[in-house]
């Protein structure tokens, strides 16, 4: 793969204990380095403009005062410090330029992974949250716009990623799918949601149960995820990476294992090539340093080649009942 990253990046400091610092990215930085000898593309950062575009321009201006103010809490869980104004812009320009990359034709061997911080599935048109400043994912399908017609969103960070949704959420354009873990933060998501207006039935929530292993997540994949992109149609894929789904992460309480999100991105490699729609990854959360790297590493490990396992476990029962709940809700209720 092709590895989009930026050292100012690393320059958002959250202080000594928060989950959501920068040995996250240290972290799959030396992973990836060492096991695959992986260079890194240095992107440019985006513009105000480009922000903008997903962004209220007197809530982006509120952020560059705050940072140059010298930043501080922004809530209780979302901190600044001055650099994080010139890490957040770089973060998201990473994430357009893996969008760019695939709409110029990167892809197998040279797919593209943005591995930028903050992350952004959280941030909503007008505020930051849960981490997140900007939505990088969202500033990318944005700007992805210009050149196509329609970007697919698939978000399998464990939690909601009520930024986007928001954001996406009237519209026809872009088709925003989230796995996510009931009643974690921010208890946003629910399978009733999909979407509105021009909207309609572009937005997917499936809000697995605590617990959920393996085989709810790429039961989710083959009987709801795939269905919903082929009807949709999607011009681009961007992946909202999460790790902290993973049964090593520290925050959440499901159990998907480094060789299901291989699986999970094996079926993102056939949305992709069945719909002829490129594909590129975006860093979104993932809190157990190590899980976090092998994740992002299993990723890579696809990509030159790598045939992971498949799940022998059965699908549970609650999990199952949700991936059905959530396929009416899209396709059988019109
Ligand atoms: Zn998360």
């Amino acid at each position: 793969m092709k590895f989009g990253y930026r050292d100012i990046c690393l320059s958002h400091d959250t202080g000594p204990r928060h989950p959501e610092g920068p040995d996250r990215l240290r972290a799959i930085r030396r992973a990836l380095s060492r096991e695959y000898g992986v260079e890194f593309t240095n992107p440019e950062s985006a513009d105000e403009d480009t922000i903008c575009a997903v962004h209220d321009r007197e809530y982006v201006e509120q952020v560059r005062e705050f940072c140059a103010d010298g930043g501080g809490q922004w809530d209780a869980d979302t901190v600044a410090v001055p650099e994080t104004w010139d890490a957040a812009l770089a973060s998201a320009g990473i994430a357009v330029w893996a969008a760019n990359e695939a709409l110029d034709g990167a892809s197998g061997h040279d797919t593209p992974f943005s591995i930028g911080r903050p992350p952004g599935h959280h941030a909503i048109i007008d505020d930051a949250m849960g981490f997140c400043f900007f939505n990088n994912v969202a500033v990318a399908a944005e700007a992805a716009l210009d050149r196509i017609d329609r970007v697919a969103i698939l978000d399998w960070d464990v939690h909601h990623g009520n930024g986007t949704q928001d954001i996406f959420y009237e519209r026809g354009d872009v088709f925003y799918a989230s796995l996510h873990e009931q009643g974690l933060y921010p208890g946003t998501g629910p399978v009733e949601e999909t979407g509105s207006d021009a909207g309609e039935k572009t937005t997917l929530n499936l809000p697995l149960p605590p617990g959920s292993d393996d085989a709810v997540y790429l039961h989710a994949f083959d009987d709801c995820i795939t269905p919903a992109f082929e009807r949709f149609d999607p011009d681009l894929l961007l992946v909202s990476a999460g790790f902290d789904a993973h049964e090593r992460d520290p925050i959440s309480r499901m159990r998907v294992s480094t060789e299901a999100f291989g699986a999970m991105t094996t079926r993102c490699q056939s949305i992709s090539e069945r719909f002829d729609a490129p594909l590129a990854f975006v860093l979104e959360g993932g809190y157990g340093l190590e899980s976090l790297s092998d994740g992002v590493c299993m990723i890579n490990e696809v990509f030159e080649g790598r045939e992971p396992e498949e799940p022998d476990t059965e699908v549970n029962e609650n999990g199952r009942a949700v991936v059905d709940e959530a396929r009416e809700q899209l396709f059988e209720s019109e």
